[in-house]
């Protein structure tokens, strides 16, 4: 048995620790701030159940992979991971509600939608790949077992490498279907030039495979995490910010942690502090961050008024340009997560959570800011509300780049610095460990970038592998 310390709660630290923890290591896990989940939190207001960062789980053969995983090693263990972990996801009815220049749509593009003939076309070619995608986000692509699936859509977008330049080849493609497809790559913290041609396929492949909430709220997912460490015997010490990592330890205000191993699962630049005790210089470009407006609702929106609605700006390339300029855009790209009272969360109001995107600039935001007011103003127009969207909230809690830079990337980057695109996405198999510093492993969103919470999760379950091994190594 050896002794790991794992840093960070995030889910990436969390799914690391489950793991490790399953193989029978001695594993502590060191989380600043006083929750595990790092983005992902749950907050309350005015007693209604608010899950923020994090809203929607998709390729959900990623957790499967993960509990299978967990069973596999933690036979000894004795239990059942589905069960212990007690997760239960619930598929919303259509991948969202998208509004671009006037024009409606939902995904799956429905009959009768001047889009339709198109979308059939476009999903018959790329609705199929979610086992391939799911098979390099667990096992990395210089397993030989992903050779099938890069084979496949190597063939698919020839030379076509980015996600701008395979959709632009599409000449069939409308192009309001083109950009609601394209403004897919935001969720990655970049722009359609700035990811590989495989992103042009997540809408149909969602579309197919299904966009997933657990019941409950996506914070389940961190209480699942927490409960299959906790069965594999894992010490979850929040509260506790690590302040120095050396060769071999950890440190706290409440002392040092010997480990024969150390895992990361901090933002990089983060960790490049705790490492060398400095701070180290800041990455070029990063990508963007986002504004969340979490409300509890006076009374319902309007009927028909979606679950998951998306707001395109009328200009996305204006867009991609400002968040690369690290500047407030005219319009921006908007979520708008809708649960009526006693859908997804156990309340009994409706609950509204607008996740505008915007630069990394690591600032604080207010509901009288200019751009927010200029944006709500937009969703009021957008949605046919008969008020103003702000006359619906009883409360609200805003989480903006200033929050968001707090326990993670510089100026609240979602997925820290902006990465060139072929290793932006699950194309490229990151370094885990050093010669330098073959103690140190690294899990988290800014070593598996671009992909939330699957690249995440099949992240740690691709570095893990590795430091099994290496530990078997070590001890045989
Ligand atoms: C607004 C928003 C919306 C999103 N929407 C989606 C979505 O719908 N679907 C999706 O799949 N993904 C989404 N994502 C992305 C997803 O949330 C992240 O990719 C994922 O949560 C990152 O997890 P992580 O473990 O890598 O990092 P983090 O969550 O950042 O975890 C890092 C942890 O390290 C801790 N830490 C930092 N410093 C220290 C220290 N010195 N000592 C100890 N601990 C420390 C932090 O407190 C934190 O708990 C969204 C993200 C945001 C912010």
């Amino acid at each position: 048995m050896s002794r790991v310390v794992v840093v960070g709660a995030g889910i990436g630290g969390l799914a690391a620790a489950a793991l490790l923890g399953s193989a029978g290591h001695s594993v502590t896990v060191l989380e600043a701030q006083d929750h595990p989940g790092g983005k992902s939190r749950r907050i309350e207001r005015d007693g209604q159940r608010m899950d923020t960062g994090p809203s929607l789980f998709t390729f959900p053969a990623v957790w499967d992979e993960l509990l299978r995983r967990i069973d596999a090693r933690g036979t000894d263990a004795g239990f059942d991971a589905r069960r212990t972990a007690g997760l239960e996801l619930e598929r919303l009815e259509e991948v969202g509600t998208y509004y671009y220049r006037g024009q409606e749509c939902s995904l799956p593009v429905p009959p009768g939608h001047p889009w339709h003939a198109a979308w059939e076309r476009f999903a018959a070619q790329h609705g199929g790949l979610g086992s391939d995608v799911a098979r390099l986000l667990t096992t990395g692509p210089l397993d030989s077992a992903s050779r099938p699936a890069l084979v496949k859509l190597a063939g698919l977008y020839g030379p076509r490498l980015t996600t701008r330049s395979y959709l632009d080849s599409l000449r069939w493609l409308p192009e309001g279907l083109r950009e609601v497809i394209a403004i897919h790559t935001l969720n990655a913290g970049v722009s359609p030039t700035r990811t590989p041609a495989l992103y042009a396929s997540m809408p149909a492949v969602m579309a197919e495979d299904g966009v997933w909430v657990p019941k409950g709220g996506i914070y389940e997912l961190v209480e699942a995490l927490q409960r299959l460490a906790i069965a594999g015997g894992v010490e979850i010490r929040t509260g506790e910010p690590v302040t120095r990592i050396r060769a071999h330890s950890v440190t706290t205000a409440q002392g040092t942690y010997p480990a024969d191993a150390v895992v990361s699962g901090l933002d990089a630049h983060r960790l490049g502090a705790l490492l060398s005790g400095r701070v180290p210089r800041l990455p070029r470009k990063l990508t963007c961050s986002a504004i969340g407006v979490y409300a509890v609702l006076n009374r319902e929106l309007p009927a028909g008024t979606p679950r998951h609605g998306v707001l395109l700006p009328d200009d996305p390339q204006g867009l991609y340009s400002s968040l690369e300029a690290n500047r407030e855009p005219q319009q921006t790209m908007i979520f708008a997560n809708y649960y009526p009272a006693g859908q997804v969360y156990p309340n009994d109001s409706g609950t509204l959570a607008l996740l505008l995107t915007a630069p990394p600039n690591g600032r604080t935001y207010v509901l009288e800011d200019p751009f927010v007011m200029r944006e709500f103003d937009r969703v009021t127009r957008v949605l046919g509300l008969p008020e103003p969207l702000a006359a619906y909230f009883s409360s609200f809690e805003i989480l903006d780049p200033g929050y968001f830079s707090e326990a993670g990337s510089a100026g609240g980057a979602l997925y820290g610095a902006v990465h060139p695109s072929w290793m932006s996405g699950p194309f490229h198999a990151p370094a885990h460990t050093s010669p330098l510093r073959p103690w140190l492993w690294r899990v988290g969103a800014s070593v598996h970038p671009g992909g939330g919470l699957p690249a995440v999760l099949g992240g740690a379950m691709m570095s893990t592998e590795k430091l099994l091994h290496h530990l078997a190594g070590v001890r045989g």
